[in-house]
């Protein structure tokens, strides 16, 4: 394995210090401590940086990449590192200098008749929801469960939210990138100088590179444009519960054609039960025995809680006329397909709280303790074909491997436009060394078994990025070697995040990474 002589290591960060001042600069157990996976799997240490530097600027972390280029030291960057459930903000590999990107946390523009913003990496959901309800901008964002990660950084890992411009990755247009040399580049039409369309058209002339710097290590990215959703005028809130089990299939097959023809523009969940009684409380209050709840057990809960096995709810945005015909459609859909009814709501303006705009929220991460706590998870997230038939199998494929392993099985099925993202979590406690290789084991086995079947992650965690890129392995991991040759031309020394999504740059490979 690589590592950084203390002398190189020393003298990278003296460096850095006179670009970023002392105080920027942090090292040792501090930076583990602050760097490290807070949810960790395994101990934490086995993965932590030996330091971490944080610019203020574009120049900055481009003196900081020359200096790196220079001794060869890997960095590994983060907006604001809460990618909790795939990482946080730990590295691939201990040994690497981290770059914090949290004190660039400028909203650079706001174009309201264009409905965009540019934002550095620091800016944090909760800073733009803040910016725009503030200044009365008639802009929506769009945002994971808990808004405190990074609006750039949940976007480069093509993170999913709630409103119809939840599949935020296709919401990007135009970056600007500092590449493991040090330079800088803009995609798209920002390669043009004076372009007034850098945000607006998503394209440019030639190969369009936005997509190949999310979930890459190809550069830095230091800004990004991203489309905002305009306000509507009105949301209407569709909210169902399914009594039993088997009532998903048939549910995801009166979605499909409503998301097919745009009648449901946002991303439907369809969370299962134990989705939603951990956010009420711990699992003692229902079960206080080891393994997996038994099914009686759950479903006594599921009845005192007054919830259903699966719920989820179809989100109408737009104006009253529209999202009354729409409304009228999705209930058509479902009636007679489900044995359940549709509770309705409605938004009309004014208090944003229930109107479907992402209200800032740290609420999803308390289910992390559903086990007692200190509680830790892992996300395992196979994309599933958006069908009943096949979404069943997947959900019973893999709750009975949680069940096998003793772990109860959390988890939903977010519905795309062609697709559906079932994402599960493997709820364990931290302290409890026995039950996180448990964790790990099953995680693996998740992902031989997933690709046994032809399901694969939509993002995983870093401790098995290598695992998954294995399993995307048509013609002899073509792709995976693909990405390699581009990485060993634009950074063969591996400044930035080497082994990222599986792709270790040609020096780590050959030193056996
Ligand atoms: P968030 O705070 O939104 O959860 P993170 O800062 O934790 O996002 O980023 C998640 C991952 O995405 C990081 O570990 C890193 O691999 C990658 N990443 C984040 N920001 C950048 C960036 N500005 N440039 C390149 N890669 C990034």
């Amino acid at each position: 394995m690589i590592s950084i002589a203390p002398d190189t290591l020393s003298r990278a960060l003296a460096a850095f210090a006179a670009i970023v001042g002392p105080d920027n600069v942090w090292q040792g157990a501090e930076a583990q401590a602050a760097y490290a996976d807070a949810m960790a799997p395994r101990d934490p240490a086995t993965y932590a940086p030996v330091a971490a530097v944080a610019p203020a600027s574009t120049e900055e972390v481009q003196a900081i990449v020359r200096i790196a280029a220079e001794l060869g030291v890997p960095l590994w960057p983060i907006s604001r590192g809460k990618n909790f459930g795939y990482g946080g903000a730990a590295p691939r590999l201990p040994g690497v200098v981290m770059l914090d990107m949290i004190r660039m946390n400028r909203i650079l523009e706001c174009n309201v008749d264009m409905g965009y913003v540019v934002v550095e990496p620091g800016v944090g959901f909760d800073d733009l929801y803040h910016y725009l309800v503030d200044n009365n901008i008639p802009l929506w964002i769009s945002a994971p469960a808990h808004t405190w990660g990074s609006v750039l950084g949940n976007a480069l890992e093509r993170g999913v939210g709630y409103t119809p411009y939840g599949e935020h990755a296709s919401k990007v247009c135009g970056m600007e990138v500092v590449t493991a040399d040090g330079s800088l580049l803009r995609t798209g039409m920002g390669a043009l100088e004076g372009s007034g369309t850098w945000h607006g058209f998503p394209y440019g002339f030639g190969p369009s590179w936005d997509p190949a710097f999310m979930q890459s290590n190809f550069g830095i990215v230091t800004r990004m444009g991203l489309w905002l959703m305009p306000a509507p005028r009105q949301t209407v809130n569709l909210a169902m519960q399914l009594p039993r089990v088997a009532d998903l299939p048939p549910a995801i097959d009166a979605l499909r054609p409503l998301k097919l023809d745009g009648t449901v523009q946002a991303n439907p969940s369809f969370g299962n039960v134990i989705r939603n009684l951990a956010t009420r409380g711990p699992r003692s209050e229902h079960y206080q025995g080891s393994g997996a709840m038994p099914a009686d057990v759950l479903e006594a809960a599921r009845l005192r809680a007054g919830i259903g096995h699966w719920n989820f709810s179809i989100r109408l945005f737009g104006d009253p006329e529209i999202n009354a015909i729409n409304a009228r459609k999705v209930r058509a859909a479902f009636a007679g397909a489900v044995d359940a009814e549709f509770v309705e709501s409605e938004w009309n303006g004014g208090d944003l709280r229930n109107s479907g705009h992402p209200v800032p929220s740290l609420g999803a991460l308390g289910v992390v303790d559903w086990l007692g706590g200190p509680g830790g998870h892992l996300t395992f997230s196979p994309v599933s074909a958006f069908s009943g038939a096949e979404a069943w199998k997947q959900y019973t494929t893999v709750r009975a491997m949680f069940e096998d392993a003793g772990f109860d099985y959390y988890g939903g099925f977010t519905a795309g436009q062609r697709y559906l993202n079932h994402i599960t979590m493997i709820l364990f406690n931290r302290t409890d060394e026995a039950m996180c290789v448990r964790a790990n084991d099953l995680f693996v086995r998740l992902i031989d078994v997933a690709a046994a079947n032809g399901w694969g992650e939509y993002r995983t965690h870093t401790l098995f990025y290598d695992e998954v890129a294995a399993s995307y392995s048509y013609n002899n991991g073509a792709l995976l070697r693909w990405n390699e040759k581009v990485k060993d031309a634009v950074d063969p020394a591996g400044i930035i995040a080497p082994g990222k999504m599986g792709i270790w740059p040609r020096r780590y490979r050959e030193a056996g990474r």
